[in-house]
């Protein structure tokens, strides 16, 4: 049974909870204030800190990734950030250790760029595109638009050479801009893209969306639109952007894992520690249903796999018909269930299925042509690694006009024998 336990690889971590210096209209995490009612500003002590990363670096696998999010991470300060990668180094054991934060970008200034630079954070910058789409629903808390100090804290980080990550949120407004958009990123120099089609569900029907809410045939135009964009900017068989979602669709084509939770069969691969030590299921479940327990008088691997987080990640395995025998199935699984039409927990049919669809029948001959591509190009690099060490180690002897072993259709001197000198 031991050997079916899984490892720890990725913790998401709320330190300031659902506060935040913004009030964007669709912003889903807000409300969950109410599960906090004791104090109106929530931010983790140095206690809970210090436990969740000891735990963490002494419980995961030989990789682990921090997602520091919100509500707004930064809100925390500086000096959090500091302590927290002091306590990771202190209590590290040779792991690989990632981190990513996700932010606004309203308090980034040069000290944050310089400390984000040092210690490779992986940033996911809120920003949704060109001012008038950006502003359109990411509105400070007086109203204003928040455009400019976001664009001006991207450019600050580049500057500091951050690994930045555009995270757009695909609304009933920006879905009409994909190109805008795309571009957009691309000439500031956001070269990684992530798109989250928008759908909060009315609180009074669950069967309906709200009105910023992106329409399903609609995102599945932009997915296919942001594809051709994607693929015309690849040189020879490589891209020159990424678009996480194409990324982790390209993972299933070649038959590897997907890294987007959303396209495995089932969840429960990580866990989301609340602010005050509480760890929940998954970042769309922060709900007193999918508790897991307290960071600090619990172990965080065995939440991971408790019988309450296995029985959260098999939601996503109860599927409806439609999906059971859709030609997609393998590379959506019903893709996340917080998107079901009404109760989420129940084998309802996803509410981007049709965005899907129209995706898939649209990209699927080219993902599988790019898939082919590569295996071949795997294929070759492999035989090729395995021919020089037979060479160097003298078990092969190839004269240069003969053709290369691994199989290139080269000859010998062209290809792996350039390195011999041959
Ligand atoms: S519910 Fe959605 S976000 Fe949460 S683990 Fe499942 S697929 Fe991922
Ligand atoms: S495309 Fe639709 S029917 Fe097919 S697996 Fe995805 S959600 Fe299910």
């Amino acid at each position: 049974m031991q050997n079916n336990r899984k490892p720890l690889n990725s913790v998401l971590v709320k330190p300031a909870g659902p506060d935040c210096n913004m009030a964007c209209t669709y912003c889903f995490y807000l409300e969950k204030e109410h599960l906090f009612p004791d104090t109106k500003v929530h931010r983790m002590s140095d206690e809970i800190l210090h436990q969740m990363v000891r735990q963490v670096m002494q419980q995961s696998g030989s990789d682990i990734s921090f997602g520091w999010q919100g509500g707004e991470p930064t809100l925390m300060g500086l000096p959090f950030f500091e302590k927290a990668v002091e306590y990771q180094q202190k209590y590290g054991r040779g792991q690989s250790v990632g981190n990513g934060l996700q932010t606004n970008g309203i308090l980034i200034n040069n000290d944050w760029s310089q400390f984000l630079g040092k210690y490779n954070f992986l940033v996911g910058l809120s920003i949704d595109g060109p001012e008038h789409v950006h502003d359109h629903y990411r509105k400070m808390q007086g109203g204003s638009g928040s455009w400019q100090k976001v664009h001006d804290s991207a450019k600050r980080m580049l500057d500091h050479k951050v690994a930045v990550n555009a995270l757009s949120v695909v609304n009933d407004y920006s879905v009409k801009f994909p190109e805008e958009i795309y571009h957009f990123h691309k000439d500031l120099g956001l070269n990684y893209m992530q798109f989250i089609p928008c759908l909060e569900k009315s609180p009074e029907d669950a069967d309906k969306p709200t009105y910023f809410s992106v329409p399903a045939e609609d995102y599945g135009r932009f997915l296919c639109k942001i594809f051709d964009l994607w693929m015309n900017d690849f040189d020879g068989n490589i891209a020159t952007t990424s678009v996480r979602y194409f990324d982790s669709v390209f993972y299933s084509y070649v038959g590897m894992q997907p890294p987007a939770c959303t396209l495995l069969p089932a969840c429960g691969v990580y866990v989301v520690v609340e602010h005050n030590g509480d760890v929940y299921s998954c970042d769309f479940f922060v709900d007193p249903e999918w508790k897991l327990g307290n960071i600090m008088n619990g172990e965080i691997l065995e939440m991971l796999n408790s019988e309450k987080q296995t029985e959260f990640g098999n939601i996503k395995t109860r599927l409806p018909e439609e999906c059971e025998q859709c030609t997609w199935l393998q590379f959506c699984y019903g893709d996340c269930p917080k998107d079901r039409l009404g109760d989420p927990t129940k084998a309802n049919l996803n509410y981007f299925c049709q965005s899907y669809k129209i995706f898939f029948e649209y990209a699927d001959e080219r993902l599988r042509t790019l898939a082919e591509i590569w295996k071949r190009e795997q294929q070759i690099a492999s035989t090729q690694y395995r021919v020089k060490q037979a060479i160097a180690s003298g078990q092969l002897e190839v004269g240069r006009n003969d053709p290369c072993p691994c199989g290139s259709g080269l000859k010998y001197k062209k290809c792996c024998g350039r390195e011999f000198g041959a």
